[in-house]
């Protein structure tokens, strides 16, 4: 297990002796130290990113591509031991840590295969003499700061694009799972990128920040956190003008029309909301059920969270794993009495389970019901596995509900009319819209929000495009 940081393609433990120690939420037993990097140190990360781009940009497409390839071929190769680490020091199942491995591969392989269509566009120009070029350039060094929800993929979505249209990047990534970030700084270091176009540095967020906004090379920041962090990026995004990328956090309404398919809907809806124990920002946070299937639609969502296995990641058959920290665990706990001392109702689990042997992170898959707008778990990004069910009557109301929030990274709906579909989707305000679909993202997927969940896409043409910058070319050919 690689504990070093990986920087102008050597290891680096830092010449300080202080560290970041990582520990395993199902235990809370400590798992490793990574270096906790000094400014100077993590400077150096931005020095040799910098060094490293022009060569890095004058590489042919398919060079980089090529790289590309071969590290997503290295790490589905490597899919057991990547998901022991996602598993170990994340929590969740291994099914979903394996799961993890191939989706953060395929952001590598899709950015490796778009940026080939990363070309020199020609536009009509106004006289016959005069010829108007688009050239897409690679931004230049650019940093990557991750959350722990998904520790490999919050990371390739961001390394994959940057590195296959030619920019070089710092990537930080969060305290929590520093060790699969430093797993896949291996796999590049094997996959033989040249020094300096990939960098993992492992350093507290601030500090980082402050590093790479003041690097006179950094172009672009690309983020994927909370909003409250967002909003300080921003801040001190403003004295170099540097391009940011922000992936923020979500209040996802999941609605249930009376027309729905109810078995598929509760079961898309417990796939939006039981995955990752529920730690994903478009996790459903506020599921609208209209009042006519309220009971049928309960009933069937409870069988399914009675029916998950909730345990240590590593062990067979669990289906999901602790929560990240002991605060997220107060967090849940908080939003369950809130909702209870206003009179919601618990329909099943509302507990934290004890496990002998094992950390007091684990918590019941929990449906309430009876709930309203104003509770918290209805205003606050819950992240856990709390479901709380609200009744709607109409369209237009369930629709100005699930737009009363200043969040608007995804949102979801089930019905089987088209025309409602036609109708409700442009009217919901988010970056991205499941339909009888509770699992939308895909690399092939623009990803990202709107309102105050930030803006830039990850994956998909735009995905890869958002590390590009643009020159427009006027070209009078009449030159004699
Ligand atoms: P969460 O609440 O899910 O941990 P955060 O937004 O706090 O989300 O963290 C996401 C990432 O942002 C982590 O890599 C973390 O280290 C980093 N981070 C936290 N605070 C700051 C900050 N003030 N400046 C820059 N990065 C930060």
């Amino acid at each position: 297990m690689r504990q070093e940081c990986w920087i102008n393609g050597k290891w680096v433990r830092g010449a300080s002796l202080e560290t970041i120690a990582v520990s395993n939420p199902a235990t809370d037993e400590e798992v490793g130290t990574v270096p906790n990097l000094s400014a100077r140190e993590s400077n150096r990360a931005f020095d040799a990113s910098s060094a490293a781009f022009p060569s890095w940009s004058d590489t042919s497409q398919d060079r980089r591509s090529e790289l590309l390839h071969s590290m997503a071929r290295l790490m589905v190769e490597r899919r057991e031991s990547l998901a022991q680490l996602v598993t170990l020091e994340q929590g969740k199942p291994l099914v979903e840590s394996r799961g993890e491995v191939d989706y953060a591969a395929s952001f590598l392989t899709h950015a490796a295969e778009e940026a080939k269509s990363v070309v020199v566009e020609e536009r009509p120009a106004p006289l016959s003499t005069k010829r108007i070029l688009i050239v897409p350039r690679p931004v230049g060094v650019t940093a990557a700061i991750t959350p722990w929800n998904f520790p490999l993929a919050m990371i390739t979505r961001k390394l994959g694009p940057a590195l296959a249209v030619g920019c070089t990047q710092v990537v930080k990534p969060a305290e929590q799972t520093p060790l699969c970030a430093l797993a896949l700084a291996e796999i590049a270091a094997e996959s033989a990128f040249p020094d300096g176009v990939v960098n993992i540095v492992t350093t507290d967020g601030p500090l980082f920040s402050k590093c790479a906004f003041s690097h006179p090379s950094t172009r672009l920041v690309s983020f994927t956190g909370s909003t409250e962090v967002g909003r300080i990026l921003i801040e001190q995004s403003a004295k170099q003008v540097i391009r940011l990328s922000l992936e923020l956090g979500g209040q996802a309404a999941f609605i249930v029309f009376e027309d729905a398919n109810i078995a598929l809907a509760a079961r898309q809806c417990a796939l939006s909301k039981f995955r990752n124990a529920g730690q994903t920002c478009i996790c459903a946070n506020r599921i609208f059920v209209h009042e006519s299937i309220l009971e049928p639609f309960t009933k069937q969502l409870c069988a399914i969270a009675a029916a998950i296995r909730v345990g240590p990641g590593t062990h067979e058959g669990v289906t999901m794993g602790p929560l990240i920290d002991d605060d997220a665990v107060s967090k849940a706990l908080r939003h369950i009495d809130n909702a209870l001392s206003l009179g919601a109702r618990v329909e099943t689990g509302g507990a934290r389970l004890s496990i002998p042997g094992f950390s007091q992170r684990f918590l019941q898959p929990t449906v309430l019901s009876r709930v309203t707008d104003s509770m918290l778990c209805c205003r606050e990004e819950t992240f856990s596995p709390i479901a709380p069910i609200l009744s709607f009557t109409t369209e237009d109301e369930v629709i100005e509900r699930a737009n009363a929030t200043p969040f608007g990274l995804s949102a979801y709906f089930c019905t089987r009319d088209e025309a409602r579909i036609q109708r409700v989707a442009p009217r919901l305000e988010a970056g991205v819209i499941g339909v009888n679909d509770g699992a939308p993202s895909t690399s092939l997927l623009p990803f990202g929000g709107i309102k105050q969940s930030g803006y830039g896409r990850e994956g998909g043409a735009e995905g890869v495009r958002e590390f590009c910058e643009l020159r427009a070319i006027s070209w009078n050919t009449a030159v004699e």
